[in-house]
């Protein structure tokens, strides 16, 4: 029997798309982009419009393995399985038990630093059942997310929540700032908002240390130096307050502390 299933993209991505997969008598047999949905239109990126290869390759781990080899010995990663062999659920739950044991009697269970974050993660795995075993256990606790808290702070800071600006919003922009951002090569789904703004007359001006793909492609490409952000965001903001360019009624009504200050 076939059908087509609606799916979501189960990546921690921000373009969440909508995807089409096709059933054959229980096996999925083709992956692709809802056009339905009006941030996907159709497409995937070229990761997961390869997804089906991944979880039917004879290479996916589907059982616990133990590690019968040393680390770091040539070429390991062309023989990967071999420094690995097939244990039970059983056999790897009581290893885990013990080792955790043997290190909370002996350090403490802070010693135990669980880190991890998104990926291919549901809402259960993801920031949930971990996170109350580890409290329970008294492992050490860490804020997880070291790669985007201080994005979110900035988000919660000027806008209140931690939400980006809606795709389809970007198409009404005039003056899109791609700073640090490689659209074009990790965000594919918004670049057609950005084309589309791009062809209504909005320039798009890209900061990075890295000429990456999207800088390539755009109206103005800042090639700064890596840790040079603030320096340039403060130069930015001394010439809007003393060239009066900064709109103060905005600022006035969706910031904190900045108009207090000019
Ligand atoms: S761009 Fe790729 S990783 Fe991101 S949501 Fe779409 S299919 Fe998933």
């Amino acid at each position: 029997m076939k059908k087509v299933v609606h799916a979501a993209c189960p990546h921690d991505c921000p373009d969440a798309c909508g995807v089409l997969i096709t059933v054959e008598d229980g096996r999925a047999t083709r992956i692709q982009g809802d056009p339905a949905h009006p941030v996907t239109r159709g497409f995937l990126c070229a990761k997961v419009a390869k997804y089906l290869d991944r979880v039917y390759s004879p290479d996916r781990v589907l059982y616990p393995m133990r590690r019968v080899r040393p680390k770091g010995l040539a070429g390991e990663g062309a023989r990967a399985t071999r420094a690995f062999e097939r244990i039970t659920w059983d056999e790897a739950l009581d290893e885990i038990t013990s080792r955790f044991r043997a290190i909370a009697s002996e350090f403490g269970p802070e010693a135990i630093l669980p880190y991890s974050y998104g990926g291919t993660l549901g809402a259960l795995n993801g920031a949930s059942m971990d996170r109350r075993f580890f409290h329970r256990l008294g492992a050490s606790q860490l804020a997880r997310n070291i790669c985007s808290a201080a994005g979110e702070a900035g988000l919660k800071s000027v806008i209140g929540i931690k939400m980006g600006t809606d795709p389809e919003q970007f198409t009404h922009s005039r003056y899109i700032i791609a700073w640090g951002a490689n659209i074009h090569g990790n965000n594919v789904h918004l670049w057609p908002f950005i084309s589309e703004a791009r062809r209504k007359g909005a320039k798009l001006v890209v900061i990075d240390p890295y000429r990456t793909r999207t800088a390539a492609c755009a109206d103005w490409y800042l090639s700064i130096n890596p840790g040079t952000d603030a320096a340039l965001a403060l130069g930015m903001m001394h010439i809007m307050v003393r060239d009066g360019l900064a709109d103060r009624a905005y600022l006035a009504s969706h910031s904190l502390g900045f108009i207090d200050q000019i």
